[in-house]
């Protein structure tokens, strides 16, 4: 009789035992603590090279984790075939729905492919995906206005709008394999183009054009390169007044190009530079009177949009989109979720970046 409780002790803690295995599946960041998890996502990010990215990254980690789902959080450092692994892996471990902020727009083709072979869906983050079916919904910013907002500060600061000029004016764009940079560009020249029609802003370089002005990666080197040669070639005897720049690293490339050339004092003050992303370094720049504005893309929001979108598509419900007519990414029109950008300058900081938490004001300090 003894011996026969031992035995059933024993079987029930081996029972017990294989029960907490099987709960415990292969979690990465975002384990719920081996409670009952909803599944694994997976999160292809571009870069940490820039903060924003690993912003996105954290956040979209952490509200998938308060709806009880883990994720696997991954980086492609910008290189297209490290995304693409990274992907295959994420499928072939079976995650529940793929998130990818794309490095390439147009290199995901196949690899969303194995994914909808597989049952996964595909949500877009903040940059479109493009030449497949196989993405259900894009949570993004209003990105043509993030490219109004960028121009319309150089237009306010210059005073274009009361007749003045005319003005020198540099202009950069992003990476061509993003189709951002095109939305970026586009907003900013319905801005500009007229004032550079009506000769009260003139592009000495004559780069006018997209392919002319675009930067690879969104590499701040590769601007910074860019702005040496445009300075040297076109302004011996004259200063640039404004350079329209869409991404805050690539105007920390043209900053240091335009201070390597004695610009920063005060017979040849720094040009009126716009960025994006309200990146700590270039507030703090903006806060030193260098990098002029920036535009403020709530990172935690997106991350939530997104994050909503994800869970009603897995549970059966209809994720909230306002926009079905913008992004048309060569196969379809992809349902999206738009958020508003905000610009920002010394001005408004404190109450669009501090007042809202998304920095202290000793972070800037
Ligand atoms: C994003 C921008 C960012 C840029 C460079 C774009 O797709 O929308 O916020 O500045 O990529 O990372």
């Amino acid at each position: 009789m003894k011996k026969f409780s031992v035995m059933a002790l024993i079987l029930a803690l081996v029972f017990v035992i294989a029960a907490c295995g099987k709960n415990n599946d292969n979690g990465s960041s975002g384990d719920d603590g081996g409670g009952t998890s909803k599944g694994t996502i997976g999160i292809a990010m571009p870069t940490k090279s820039s903060e924003r990215w690993v912003k996105d990254g954290d956040n979209m980690v952490k509200e998938f984790q308060k709806l009880g789902y883990k994720s696997d959080l991954q980086y492609g450092e910008d290189v297209i075939e490290n995304q693409v692994s990274q992907i295959e892996n994420m499928i072939t471990k079976g995650v529940k729905l793929l998130v990818v902020a794309a490095i390439d727009g147009e290199s995901l083709t196949d690899v969303l492919q194995k994914a909808a072979d597989a049952k996964i869906p595909v949500i877009a983050y903040d940059r479109l995906i493009k030449k497949t079916e196989h993405v259900s919904y894009y949570a993004t910013f209003d990105n043509f206005k993030v490219g109004v907002l960028q121009a319309s500060y150089i237009e306010d600061k210059l005073g274009l709008k009361d007749g003045k000029g005319p003005f020198n004016v540099e202009l950069f764009a992003g990476s061509p394999d993003d189709n951002n940079a095109y939305f970026f560009f586009d907003g900013a020249m319905s801005v500009l183009k007229p004032y550079i029609d009506s000769g009260k802003l003139v592009v000495k370089s004559g780069q006018t054009k997209f392919d002319q002005v675009a930067t690879l990666r969104w590499d701040g080197g590769v601007a910074q390169s860019r702005m040496d040669n445009l300075l040297s070639a076109n302004y011996a005897d004259a200063n640039v007044d404004a350079v329209l720049s869409p991404y805050d690293g690539i105007t920390i490339g043209i900053l240091s190009s335009l201070k390597g050339v004695g610009y920063g004092s005060a017979d040849k003050p720094l040009p009126v530079t716009s960025g994006q992303d309200a990146e700590l370094a270039s507030v703090k720049s903006i806060l030193a009177g260098e990098q002029t504005s920036t535009i403020f893309k709530d990172t935690r929001e997106l991350a939530k949009v997104a994050v909503k979108m994800a869970d009603a598509v897995l549970t059966g419900g209809k994720p909230e989109i306002n926009d079905e007519k913008t992004y048309n990414n060569g196969v379809k029109i992809v349902p999206s979720y738009l958020l508003v950008p905000i610009s920002v300058d010394k001005e408004n900081y404190k109450q669009v970046l501090v007042d809202s938490g998304y920095y202290t004001e000793d972070q800037l300090k």
